[in-house]
């Protein structure tokens, strides 16, 4: 049963179903039940009935409960890592090290925060009234999650929105439903009340679609592809509900002339096949100065001929398959028509041997492609980074800024003068200096431009999961106020 609405899991009823695959293999581990418009107000009706107790628990208290919750995920670990290893296609490695033990801090970051919401003080800004500010949550909070990184993603969304006092109905992405519903298992027995948190797992066409336009929900916090997310937005109108967006991403590396060229080539090859490249922030477009272009292709080419795909269990595996068949697919299929304009000076091609099961696709490095063609241009979504050259320090951040994205991006340089200027001139989210993908949960994750708007992560988070009240006292006692004469002419 793979829904969990009201503290218990049950079935979706929409009568379709959606098999999760493990890539590495094409082996089924698990058919969902998926969820339909009906289960979706049955996951925010009970949200609601929750809200009004969970809003008046003091931080405190949802505090220990958090903190709680990141004990019992932590007895959970290995479980989770497995399971987030299996359904996305993730090197156990990569599932251990960094997403079960960076969700896990990121709850603990909330358990935190959720101690230090506040309002502003209390003032006289008229010399009759008393105001003071009150930051209340929001109600309750839709939550919709892409298949990258299922459980970080369901963490991102829900802590803060609970910490802060809201409850949540989440839809994770439906080929990667079963990290998330342990995490709703885990918050259970913490002792967080059943209908703070549930999930549904539906696809977005039905779930998605219904949850975003729900009249009863009072945000939508959507993190996947541009192209959803406009059709989020839209649907989120029906109430005028808060939007938050975290879409796509096509970063630029950038590396200047002084640049320490072996930590440019390293960064560059672990920021680009991080999770197989399928990450929002991943290095995907090289801008590189011409004087040094041709040995910072030759190194990336030698680093990614030896990392090592293979089957996700082993410890010796650098890089998994990607996420799904389908998506292989279409990451093969935009490299393909890649050739037509540019040169693929290695991968371009999917696993063979014992690989040729999964969906397996290896590292690839392009060289020539036009900065108007799709390849530069577009999200591929995985192990693929393009290297195109620039003469001078206006050029690279032109070429960095030429894209509708604006997640992420690094500079390469050892002069203080150009880190600082790219740090000032990039138009993104985050600006790494000698260094790309490193996040943590103190700050703020977002982006600009068609990248989206809102923070994930840190206390900036609290802005998009609260909202303002302005308090005002009268102190006059006075029945016929001063201001009353425009109303009441006193002559
Ligand atoms: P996607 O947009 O296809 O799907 C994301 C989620 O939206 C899924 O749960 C899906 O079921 C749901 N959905 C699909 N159609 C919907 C609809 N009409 N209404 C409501 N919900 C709908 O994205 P994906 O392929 O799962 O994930 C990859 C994308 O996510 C990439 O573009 C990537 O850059 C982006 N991403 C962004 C961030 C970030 O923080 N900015 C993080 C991870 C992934």
């Amino acid at each position: 049963m793979h829904q969990y609405i009201d503290g218990s899991r049950r079935d979706g009823t929409s009568g379709r179903t959606q098999r999760v695959i493990d890539p590495s293999t094409g082996e089924e581990i698990a058919t969902v039940a998926l969820a339909s418009a009906e289960d979706v107000d049955l996951a925010v009706a009970a949200a609601r009935r929750a809200f009004g107790a969970w809003s008046r628990t003091t931080p405190a208290e949802r505090s220990a409960l958090l903190l709680r919750t990141a004990e019992v995920l932590r007895e959970r670990q290995d479980e989770l890592a497995e399971l987030e290893s299996r359904q996305c296609g993730k090197p156990i490695r990569l599932a251990r090290e960094f997403d079960v033990p960076g969700s896990i801090d990121n709850v603990e970051f909330f358990a935190g925060a959720a101690r230090i919401l506040e309002g502003k003080a209390t003032g006289e800004y008229s010399p009759t009234h008393t105001s003071s500010i009150r930051r209340e949550p929001l109600g309750v909070v839709g939550s919709i999650a892409p298949w990258n990184y299922p459980l970080q993603m369901a963490v991102w969304k829900i802590f803060p929105a609970i910490a802060a006092g809201n409850t949540v109905v989440l839809k994770p992405a439906e080929i990667t439903p079963l990290t998330a519903l342990v995490l709703a298992e885990a918050l259970t027995t913490a002792g967080v009340p059943d209908g703070v948190v549930n999930i549904v797992v539906g696809d977005g066409r039905e779930a998605g679609a219904a949850l975003a336009r729900h009249t009863d929900v009072d945000m939508i916090s959507f993190t996947g592809s541009t192209a959803v997310g406009r059709s989020v937005m839209e649907a989120a109108t029906s109430n005028a509900k808060r939007v938050h967006l975290e879409l796509g991403g096509k970063a630029p590396f950038v590396v200047f002339d002084d640049a320490d060229l072996e930590a440019a080539v390293h960064g560059a090859v672990a920021g680009s096949l991080i999770n197989g490249g399928q990450d929002c922030t991943a290095a995907t477009r090289a801008i590189v100065h011409e004087s040094i272009i041709d040995r910072f292709v030759a190194g990336v080419a030698e680093l990614y001929e030896s990392v090592t795909l293979g089957p996700t269990a082993e410890d010796a595996t650098d890089m998994g398959p990607l996420s799904s068949f389908a998506h292989r697919d279409k990451v093969a299929a935009m490299v393909e028509r890649a050739r037509g304009y540019a040169t693929i000076v290695t991968g371009g091609r999917a696993g063979e041997g014992n690989l040729a099961a999964g969906a397996y696709y290896h590292p690839t490095l392009v060289v020539g492609a036009g900065t108007d063609s799709e390849i530069y241009r577009d999200e591929v979504f995985g192990p693929v980074l393009t290297v195109t050259p620039f003469r001078d320090d206006d050029e690279a951040i032109a070429l960095a800024n030429d894209t509708p994205y604006g997640l992420a991006a690094s500079a390469w340089t050892n002069d203080l003068h150009r880190g600082l200027r790219a740090t000032r001139e990039i138009v993104a989210g985050c600006v790494w200096v000698n260094d790309h993908i490193p996040i943590i949960s103190e700050m703020p994750h977002g982006g600009v431009k068609q990248s989206g708007f809102g923070k994930d992560m840190s206390s900036y988070s609290f802005e998009e999961y609260t909202s303002i009240k302005h308090v005002m006292f009268d102190l006059s006692r006075e029945p016929r106020k001063d201001w009353h004469r425009t109303i009441f002419r006193i002559d």
